[in-house]
């Protein structure tokens, strides 16, 4: 089967990257988890004291010491996912907390980080037969993606997955302040001028208040055999 770019976009904690990883182990293809490289590039900024949730972001600093930060992905033998390397370290198990999530939205608005992120994860996805998710993959990253998602859901459903994520992982917070967090962090990320949260027209919208993660697989994987239905039916001597 040919192989495509996946590009999958959406509102924050609406279970992007659950379904970008199942979709690239059921077609052996390599997902990059584009919210990971702003968070280490967050944490990054919150470890040179240039952030806090209480501190404005030091916009200049932070520019300056971009060329300080390598990022790269690496596959964990233990759950079969890929772990973000914040200059050699594994930064996977701090870039989710909530000090991270308060402050990337900040950080990501930055035109320079922005750039430099959008040229890694070009690099790294240049060969198709990759799964991205993020905010700006179907619009910026991969304009030409064959196939892309938006997903969205009820903002009480979102808020509770993330709850149970952080309590399962033993942090307790109230769930008003996570629901708060990701409504702030939707509207910091649709607002920005940089590559903004948006809907691409040819995107297919996903709404998982209801769904299973079974049944979103099986809705993509449709999608996925649809699109090559079509292809074969443009070119029908391949
Ligand atoms: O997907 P996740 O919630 O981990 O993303 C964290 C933050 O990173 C988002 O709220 C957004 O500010 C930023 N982000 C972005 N563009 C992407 C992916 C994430 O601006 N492609």
């Amino acid at each position: 089967m040919q192989k495509i770019t996946i590009a999958i976009d959406g509102y924050s904690s609406c279970g992007k990257s659950t379904l970008a990883r199942a979709l690239a182990h059921k077609l052996h293809y390599n997902y990059i988890d584009t919210g990971a490289m702003y968070r280490a590039v967050t944490l990054f900024a919150i470890r040179k004291g240039l952030i806090s949730i209480d501190k404005p972001l030091e916009v200049d600093l932070l520019i300056l010491k971009l060329d300080e930060i390598e990022l790269h992905f690496e596959l964990n033998a233990g759950n079969h996912h890929s772990d973000i390397f914040l200059n050699s370290e594994n930064v996977e198990s701090h870039i989710r907390s909530m000090e991270v999530s308060n402050c990337v939205s900040r950080v990501s608005a930055i035109k320079q980080v922005r750039e430099k992120m959008v040229a890694l994860q070009r690099q790294m996805g240049k060969g198709k037969a990759v799964v991205l998710d993020g905010r700006d993959i179907g619009s910026h990253v991969f304009p030409k993606a064959e196939l892309k998602i938006f997903m969205t859901a009820d903002a009480d459903v979102r808020a509770k997955r993330r709850f149970d994520e952080y309590s399962s992982k033993g942090q307790y917070f109230d769930i008003e302040e996570v629901k708060h967090n990701l409504l702030k962090r939707d509207q910091e990320d649709l607002n920005r001028s940089e590559s903004p949260l948006i809907k691409v027209e040819d995107a297919v919208v996903l709404d998982n208040s209801e769904l299973t993660r079974e049944e979103q697989l099986d809705f993509v994987l449709k999608l996925i055999a649809d699109l090559h239905l079509i292809s074969k039916e443009e070119h029908p001597q391949h």
